[in-house]
């Protein structure tokens, strides 16, 4: 058994190849840019005024001004403005020569006569001077960035339509089991029913990636042979559920091994997930995760899902808050480190979820969070700051 640290060292420095290709705007969403993104022009492209007012010249704020022009946002500035003179102009238009500043509407009069007279005490420029958010030639989005909605935004302002992203990993899942059926099937005598090949999809899919599903391996070593095999030579990752740990027919090990992929390990000190197995044959990881769902669910969280988005080229950064206990919590070992679902409350304050072991799928119904809780800490008090991982 190896430490649940150095588990995700030797998962975090297993060396991976990525190839990258074009992809639409429409569809970069979730995908990792492959290369940097550079701009193309000055942000703003010119001096733009920021308000809906008059452009002028601040040393004439005392002054009538005569209003000599508007300005629209997408026209031209027109003519130059000059002492006590100033144009009308709307947000986003082009400040003209010889204003220095733009005063707001609702800080002037304007009575009619082309005269317009600052009201205000003070004025901002209320100018987004050109470049001063970005220079063209500056990087705009690094290679390795996962693409959201606001870096949809920004490769849309840089003309950006066919970003270059990393090529997504082929992910098989496969489940195990001589009692699993599918979720369609009526279950009756000692048949339980897929909970994890289902929700292994989703959390592939929820990191952005299609995975394929492999389907229900029986327990005999030729068929996890053949399914090892169709599904490694068909992917660059393989997620097998169920049959890692000390149970009779509990191959998966044995024919990992047997098929030639090298195990790094085969138990990891972390509650729930001992029996956790990783390898590697060739370019393919293969992940070998215990069968009861929460088991599944949390190694997936912990150890699988950093790889897949480093396979896709982005360095994920677990998103773990520091947050107060609203209750106390103990447990009677603590010889691991443990992952508790917990419901993360709108005060932000942590409470256990009601959960009875790693079968208890239903404990994650309503957790928002896995309380990690270190080898050798046996309680928390309430109002303790612990490690809360979102889930
Ligand atoms: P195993 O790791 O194969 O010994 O399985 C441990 C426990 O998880 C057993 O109670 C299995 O019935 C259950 N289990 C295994 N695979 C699945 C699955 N795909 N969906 C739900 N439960 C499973
Ligand atoms: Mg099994």
């Amino acid at each position: 058994m190896i430490a649940f640290e150095d588990a995700l060292k030797i998962i975090g420095s297993e060396p991976v190849s990525t190839a990258k290709e074009e992809t639409d705007l429409d569809t970069s969403l979730g995908r990792v840019l492959a290369e940097d993104i550079i701009s193309d022009t000055d942000m703003p492209p010119f001096d733009r005024s920021a308000m809906d007012g008059y452009a002028c010249r601040r040393s004439d704020l005392g002054e009538r001004m005569e209003l000599i022009g508007t300005i629209t946002a997408g026209g031209s500035p027109g003519k130059s403005v000059g002492k006590n003179q100033c144009s009308k102009i709307m947000t986003g238009a082009q400040v003209p020569d010889g204003a220095d500043c733009v005063v707001m509407v609702e800080h002037t009069i304007n009575y009619g006569d082309n005269h317009v007279i600052f009201t205000g005490s003070h004025t901002a420029d209320n100018i987004a001077f050109r470049a001063e958010d970005v220079r063209k030639g500056d990087v705009l989005l690094s290679r390795g960035c996962l693409i959201r909605p606001q870096h949809i935004a920004i490769l849309a302002s840089a003309g950006c339509t066919s970003p270059v992203v990393s090529v997504m990993p082929r992910i098989t899942v496969l489940t195990t089991g001589n009692e699993i059926v599918e979720p369609g099937e009526k279950l009756s005598g000692t048949l339980i029913r897929n909970s994890n090949g289902p929700q292994l999809i989703a959390q592939v899919r929820m990191a952005g990636v299609h995975a394929h599903y492999g389907g229900i391996v029986r327990d005999t070593k030729e068929d996890l042979h053949a399914a090892v095999k169709a599904a490694v030579e068909a992917s660059d990752m393989v997620i097998i559920t169920g049959g890692v740990s000390m149970g009779d027919f509990d191959f998966v090990p044995a024919v990992l091994k047997d098929y030639g992929v090298h195990l790094f390990f085969e138990k990891v000190a972390v509650k729930p997930g001992r029996p956790t197995i990783f390898g590697r044959k060739d370019d393919v990881f293969v992940f070998g995760l215990p069968g009861n769902p929460v088991s599944s669910f949390t190694i997936f969280e912990l150890m699988v899902k950093p790889l897949i988005y480093r396979m896709m080229g982005h360095s994920y950064t677990p998103p773990v808050q520091k947050l107060a206990m609203g209750v106390d919590f103990s447990r009677g070992k603590a010889d691991r480190i443990s992952y508790i679902p917990v419901i993360i409350d709108k005060e932000g304050e942590v409470f256990t979820a009601s959960y009875h072991g790693s079968a208890h799928i239903h404990a994650l119904h309503q957790a928002n969070g896995l309380l990690g809780v270190p080898a050798g800490i046996f309680s928390y008090k309430k109002g303790d700051i612990v490690n809360v991982r979102q889930i």
